[in-house]
């Protein structure tokens, strides 16, 4: 599954703690998650940034998550998974028609927000059709050509090997975000496999001799980063 686009989901929740175990959940389960402990941070992230589902808090300092729905929901059609502490907010909800996509009562297992917000996300993509896979990625001087597994360099074909260009395509289709080693070994080998994060050193390090050093940018003591 290296191939398609990592998801992108923020968090609008003040208690940190809590914000921080539904983080490390979804992260495990392959998501690049952003976080707001404040409702205006919260607002702000939503308007100024493309995330594939928000979950947002509804008691939240400054503005909280109802106010923060009606401000976003007619320009943000992005799934809304609200969380509360409270059984009359569920109501609350109802009668405004603020169109919020689902809920989810405190306290809940972090096993559950997962699955829900696995499934919103794929009746969303159902939708709105995001995942049609592109044919061809093309940066400047680089071109992979997906379905025929080819990658040129100035219109030059190079060779790699089957793990660098699972590797180049899953940091191609993932632009502008930094991603470590050890979730390039996830992803590109499985979490099972019996390599190591030398491994993705090793691979990155040929893949960068192959192709112009400008794209793949080490992150020290964090990972790397593909450059568009
Ligand atoms: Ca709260």
């Amino acid at each position: 599954m290296s191939e398609d686009r990592v998801k992108k989901i923020l968090i609008v929740e003040d208690e940190v703690s809590i914000a921080e175990l539904e983080r490390d959940y979804l992260e495990i389960s392959g998501y690049v998650v952003e976080m707001a402990h404040a409702g205006q941070k919260g607002l702000d992230m939503i308007r100024n940034n493309e995330y594939d589902l928000v979950i947002l808090d509804l008691m939240l300092p400054e503005i909280d998550g109802f106010s923060i729905i009606k401000a976003v929901r007619d320009d943000v059609d992005i799934p809304i998974l609200m969380v509360t502490a409270k059984k009359e907010d569920i109501d609350k909800i109802r009668g405004l028609g603020l169109g919020a996509d689902d809920f989810i009562t405190k306290p809940f297992s972090p096993s559950e927000l997962v699955a829900r917000v696995k499934s919103h996300i794929k009746r969303y993509d159902r939708l709105t059709n995001k995942n049609e896979k592109k044919k061809e990625i093309s940066i400047k001087s680089l071109t992979i050509q997906i379905d025929a597994r080819r990658v040129l360099v100035n219109q030059k074909e190079i060779n790699l090997t089957t793990k660098e260009f699972e590797i180049l395509l899953f940091l191609a289709y993932n632009p502008d975000q930094v991603f470590s080693k050890e979730i390039i070994l996830d992803r590109i080998w499985g979490i099972d496999s019996f390599v190591d994060t030398a491994t993705v050193t090793v691979h990155i390090g040929k893949l960068r001799e192959k192709i112009p050093t400008e794209f793949i940018e080490t992150i020290w003591g964090a990972g790397y980063r593909f450059n568009i």
